[in-house]
């Protein structure tokens, strides 16, 4: 049937121009196929050719799995429903109402990107709320006939979930994993402000455990089939992270000069641990310098 369904495959969105930055997970089910994360609606275009280049397309999708509302994941979702209007939309209750009025979200995120807002991401559609089912994790859902399990994912987001594929034993984990490009080892956790929660990502991590996946389905980037190793690094390297920043936070007050360092520090390390024909995508968005302002948000919140 569909060149591109074998079980779980994805198609990279080449966000910008550029490879392994978005990945977009596809599942065939009985009536066509569901795409976790369409991602940014700039990419919609690319999506839909890559759909096609395998054989599918967009009329073939009836299900968007969101695991979270960050354009970067769930832009497109608008877009997708006003082009297919039967497309049902799976999100956790707290980012259903954003998706349905994009109002608020879209206004933060021009705060943070400025000018550069409509080249990033668009025409951010808003979902029609009949198309919208609202989960709070904990479900089993089975779109087309195709059975995943729900689980509640707070830590990079208050309302992240992850979908757990029963048949192929794939867990889809948006970011709450961290980053890490396909061809790679290294495991970046990403944080940036406002919803960090140490305690919330600790347990999301437990939460991905007990489910014994056979792989991890990471938006940013790929499917990796060393679970344990790969969940112990993001752990470790969450503790670090948050460590690090609340012990300079302590010893200075110039945030920005501290999250530089930070920054620097980070992707040092990265680069000794990553071949050089990846180091871009780590660069472009795992963006420690911004994960420094939201583990500092994240202790100051705790500290008043
Ligand atoms: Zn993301």
């Amino acid at each position: 049937m569909h060149a591109i369904t074998s079980d779980s495959g994805y198609v990279d969105l080449k966000y910008q121009g550029m490879p392994y930055l978005i990945a977009t997970g596809i599942l065939e089910a009985d009536d066509g196929l569901m795409l976790v994360d369409p991602g940014p609606e700039t990419a919609f275009d690319t999506l839909t050719r890559a759909l096609e280049q395998n054989g599918a397309s967009l009329s073939d999708v009836h299900a968007l799995l969101l695991t979270h509302i960050h354009l970067d994941h769930a832009g497109a979702a608008g877009r997708v429903v006003r082009a297919q209007p039967d497309v049902r939309v799976y999100v956790h209750e707290r980012g259903a109402r954003h998706l349905i009025n994009p109002k608020r979200l879209l206004r933060s995120a021009r705060r943070i990107y400025g000018d550069a807002m409509d080249q990033l991401w668009g025409d951010v559609l808003p979902v029609p709320a009949s198309n919208v089912t609202s989960l709070t994790g904990g479900e089993t859902i089975a779109p087309g006939g195709r059975s995943l399990d729900v689980a509640y994912t707070p830590g990079h987001a208050t309302h992240h979930i992850s979908y757990f594929d029963v048949t192929t034993g794939t867990a889809f984990v948006g970011d709450v994993a961290g980053m890490r490009v396909d061809g790679a080892d290294y495991v970046l956790p990403v944080t940036p402000p406002p919803d960090i929660d140490l305690a919330a990502w600790r347990a999301s991590l437990d939460t991905l455990r007990r489910w014994q996946p056979d792989r991890l389905f990471l938006t940013h980037f790929g499917a990796f089939a060393d679970v344990g190793r790969h969940l112990d690094a993001m752990a470790r390297r969450l503790d670090a992270f948050a460590e690090a920043v609340r012990t300079m936070l302590d010893a200075e007050k110039d945030a920005d000069a501290q999250a530089d360092r930070f920054h620097e520090r980070h992707i040092a390390a990265m680069r000794a641990q990553v071949p050089e024909s990846l180091w871009a995508p780590y660069e472009q968005f795992g963006r420690p310098r911004e994960s420094w302002h939201g583990l500092a948000r994240y202790w100051r919140q705790r500290a008043s």
